[in-house]
């Protein structure tokens, strides 16, 4: 048995987090290790390992859209990031979608 991941303890508030966004499906949080003066994930309430496991068309659009309009409140331009797998960098298997932003003149400025 594997328990539930680390991101439905947050989810539960069982582990703290900065959280700037929930609705009943979603919920987006500040990374605990920013790689970007804005740095956020976006996170499916309904638990998949990774992003290649939400098969419903509507799941993964509702995922999409819901990182946009996280991003949009928090800047006018960023990154949409999706580690998928091990071998893709993922480190958190409960599928979540990087946002990235802040930065002075685009992602590779500083
Ligand atoms: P992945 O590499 O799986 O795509 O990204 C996982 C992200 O989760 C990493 O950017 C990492 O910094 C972040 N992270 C890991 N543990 C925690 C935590 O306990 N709280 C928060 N807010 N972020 C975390």
């Amino acid at each position: 048995m594997s328990g539930p991941t680390l991101f439905e303890r947050i989810i539960a508030r069982e582990i703290p987090s900065d959280i700037v966004y929930e609705d009943a499906d979603f919920i987006a949080i500040k990374d605990i290790s920013p790689k970007a003066p804005i740095h956020l994930l976006v996170i499916p309430k309904k638990v998949t390992a990774r992003v290649d496991e939400i098969a419903e068309p509507l799941e993964m659009g509702q995922l999409w859209l819901t990182a946009v309009k996280v991003a949009r409140q928090h800047a006018q331009d960023y990154r949409l990031l999706v580690n998928c797998g091990q071998g893709g960098g993922q480190v958190v298997f409960h599928t979540h979608i990087h946002v990235l932003a802040g930065w002075e003149s685009g992602p590779d400025s500083d």
